[in-house]
């Protein structure tokens, strides 16, 4: 049976149940690509309201970015509402504030209506690697406060942050109770039985190799297919050829995380004091937090190719040395890599092919609470009320320069360029 990559999630994990590969052709109602947030939040949405759903998953359930991240339940969109506003006009960046907003509200609703049990804990603060950062963090707080009503968000000083991290490397920040984190592979792996409570059919080690278009669509897996009315395109940063009119609004990159040992309740808080998640505002993002058993979750670093670096204990621990220095004796248990879906301008790119094919993906980092909205909203607008989706799916995308062929030298050259900006 394939696995899951290791990590301290796959470590950790609290129900990883083996779904069986499809072993004949079926049909129903909707069938769903690919078993990370977005699939799965769709399917259990789906299953929801009654509709006889398939879910396919190449590998394992969450076996993509799903089950790797960093765990930060963040507020918004990618982008801050003053962006969207000139973007979108400021009733379409309210409009988008709410919709976030919901999002952090339908997960916590999931974890508690189903039980499910991820550390799920309060917190993230941003903060400012630069002194001139500190500005944009401070803007951000101040508009959501006045602007949208939000008033979990404080402005931090340089001292309150080295207070509350056990580094003095920031120049201060903003505190976000309305935030949080959590263990991500317990939630998808959550989401997963609750949608086949609901009563969905969900298949693991099972590729769809190609989808055809017409009233009825056939996924085609090789042996086996699945005939449905409708098809949710969830694959993200694993998309590859399987529909080319997307894959080229989308760039995989991968990003890195390790796990340090455990450092005891007192060691731990003496690196974050409130257990909240950080992440700070250079381009290619350090983002850290404590986990249940007291480690130091550390994800730092990134690469634009495929496949991940030798040693990624030694290239994700120099980002974390940076940061807490008196690590140096400390062991690293763990580390990983996955795949992310970045778009041009870091924004969703939700849409339809024809009348049926829906798909959501290019959630650029901030996936873990839009991917549940992304089930809600998809589930809405295949059921007759499109006006979220709408929503979502107005923010502009575009296709990276040169296709899905060239893409990677234009991006390379790009992420280049901004990462060596983090480190002037
Ligand atoms: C290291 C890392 C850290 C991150 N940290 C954070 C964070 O802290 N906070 C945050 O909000 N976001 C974070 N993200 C982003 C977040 O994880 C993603 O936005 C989110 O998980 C995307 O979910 P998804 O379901 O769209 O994609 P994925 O989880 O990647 O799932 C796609 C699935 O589709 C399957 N698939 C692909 N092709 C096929 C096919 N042809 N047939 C069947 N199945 C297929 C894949 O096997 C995969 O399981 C991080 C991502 C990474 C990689």
């Amino acid at each position: 049976m394939l696995d899951h990559a290791p990590s301290y999630y796959l470590a950790t994990a609290k129900e990883l149940t083996e779904r069986p590969p499809l072993g004949e052709s079926l049909t129903c109602d909707v069938c769903v690509i690919g078993g990370g947030l977005t699939g799965l939040s769709s399917t259990l949405h789906l299953a929801e309201r009654g509709y006889d759903v398939v879910l396919l998953e190449a590998q394992r359930l969450a076996w993509g970015a799903s089950g790797r991240n960093g765990g930060q339940l963040g507020s918004g969109q990618r982008k801050d509402p003053q962006e969207l506003a000139k973007l979108l006009g400021p009733e379409a960046a309210a409009g988008l504030w709410k919709l976030a907003e919901e999002a952090k509200d339908l997960v916590r609703g999931r974890i508690a209506r189903h039980n499910i049990d991820c550390d799920l804990k309060p917190g993230i603060m941003h903060v400012a690697y630069k002194p001139g950062d500190v500005a944009e963090l401070t803007e951000f707080a101040e508009d959501v406060t006045r602007n949208h009503g939000y008033d979990d968000i404080e402005v931090l000083s340089k001292a309150e942050v080295a207070e509350r991290l056990g580094t003095e490397i920031y120049h201060g920040g903003t505190m976000d109770w309305g935030a949080a984190h959590l263990h991500p592979l317990n939630y998808a792996l959550g989401l997963a039985k609750a949608a086949e409570d609901a009563g969905a059919r969900l298949f693991e080690g099972t590729a769809a190799l190609s989808v055809d278009q017409g009233q009825k669509l056939r996924i085609r897996t090789g042996r086996d297919e699945v005939t449905a009315d409708f098809a949710v395109l969830a694959c993200n940063g694993y998309l590859e050829k399987l529909e080319p009119r997307i894959a080229s609004r989308i760039m995989p990159i991968n990003n890195f995380v390790l796990a340090t040992e455990p450092l005891g309740e007192d060691g731990a808080r003496a690196l974050i004091r409130d257990d909240v998640a950080v992440a700070d505002s250079k381009f290619v993002i350090d983002y850290y937090r404590l986990s249940a058993d007291h480690r130091l979750l550390f994800g730092g670093g990134e690469n634009y190719r495929r496949g991940f670096p030798n040693d990624l204990k030694s290239f994700v621990r120099k980002y974390m040395l940076r940061v807490y220095p008196q690590l140096a004796q400390t062991r690293i248990d763990y580390a990983w890599g996955g795949t992310l879906a970045v778009t041009v301008n870091r924004l969703p790119d939700f849409g339809r092919l024809g009348d049926n094919i829906y798909y959501a993906q290019g959630f650029s980092g901030h996936g873990l609470a839009l991917t549940s909205l992304a089930g809600k909203v998809i589930a809405e607008a295949l059921a007759g009320q499109a006006e979220r989706f709408d929503l979502m799916a107005s923010m502009p995308t575009y296709r990276f320069p040169g296709g899905t062929l060239l893409r990677w030298p234009g991006m390379v050259l790009g992420m280049f360029y901004y990462s060596l900006r983090d480190k002037l």
